[in-house]
């Protein structure tokens, strides 16, 4: 049984004429949940599946939540998503829609957290949202399917939260030889971790994360994401708020699809032209997606 599905790719006129160069969407936005996070989430909730687990406990209230819900549906195993009280009426609508058990508990999210692990044994498997190698193997997989499509991209564009996403596409690309291949890895203003990291040379706790990328609001990076960025080609890239807003807007009206701006901030790097690019380079774009955002959130 496969939970997340094969996404299109999409190659985008208007975003190819205004940066100059071949832009390719992979338009993870599609998936069944709306994010890539069904890859990682499906992958790893499978696994330990197979492995005889009987429950599964996130206690992220966003799309890593939606997508352990939706996975754990799938396979027919309950879920229990522990969120905070901060955590969005969509959001927890979204999270029971899919038949999750949903305990608010706590301000913030370390309170909901620790609740989560409360709950996790042997057989209650306790999934992180971003920092755990088998979320990392499930998104690989984007990758092979870009190349079995006959695209060898020559930069990837994408956004960067906890650094799931950073860490499963690097692992795709070396299994194509395509390590070498610049990253551009983008964050909000309020929510750069990586960025913070890779200036001062180690990882970093931000003091407080802010702004509207709620999505991105990791205050550190996870292990992995910080060393492969220093050993890749990752270029990181910082946007504001509003960038990124705006970035969303015009995708819908380009491509008709609707994004968090968790997603605009990647869009934002073609559409404010923040990155050069060469006439015959092809720009592969993860648009990572979002579930939680809905038109009246966009424009409020
Ligand atoms: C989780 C997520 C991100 C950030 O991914 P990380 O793996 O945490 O870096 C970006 N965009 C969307 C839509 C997400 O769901």
């Amino acid at each position: 049984m496969e939970i997340a599905i094969r996404t299109p790719l999409i190659h985008s006129l208007p975003l190819s004429q205004l940066s100059g160069s071949n832009v390719w969407l992979k338009m993870e936005s599609a998936q069944p949940t709306g994010s890539f996070k069904l890859r990682s989430a499906g992958h790893i909730c499978q696994h330990y599946a197979a492995q005889g687990a009987k429950a599964f406990v996130s206690s992220s209230g966003g799309n890593a939540g939606i997508a352990v819900a939706h996975s754990g549906r799938r396979l027919g195993l309950p879920v229990t998503v522990v969120v905070p009280e901060t955590t969005s009426a969509r959001a927890r609508q979204l999270i029971e829609q899919e038949g999750a058990r949903l305990i608010v508990h706590g301000n913030v999210w370390s309170e909901a957290n620790a609740y989560a692990l409360s709950l996790a044994s042997h057989e209650h498997i306790y999934i992180h949202p971003f920092d755990n190698p088998l979320l990392w193997d499930g998104i690989s997989t984007l990758i092979d399917e870009v190349i079995s499509e006959g695209l060898r991209p020559d930069a990837i564009i994408l956004s960067v939260g906890g650094g799931s996403l950073l860490s499963g596409i690097v692992q795709g690309l070396k299994r194509h030889q395509l390590s070498h291949i610049p990253i551009y890895a983008v964050e909000t203003e309020g929510t750069a971790s990586l960025n913070a990291a890779l200036e001062a040379g180690e990882r970093v706790t931000l003091d407080r994360v802010s702004g509207i990328a709620t999505t991105l609001a990791a205050s550190q990076v996870c292990e992995n994401a910080f060393n492969v960025a220093r050993r890749a080609d990752v270029r990181g890239k910082v946007v504001s708020d509003d960038e990124a807003v705006n970035a969303c807007r015009r995708f819908l009206d380009d491509h008709r699809v609707l994004t968090e701006p968790a997603c605009g901030v990647s869009l934002s790097m073609l559409y404010d032209g923040k990155i050069g690019f060469k006439p015959d380079d092809n720009v592969l774009v993860i648009v990572c997606g979002g579930a939680s955002v809905t038109l009246a959130s966009l424009q409020g």
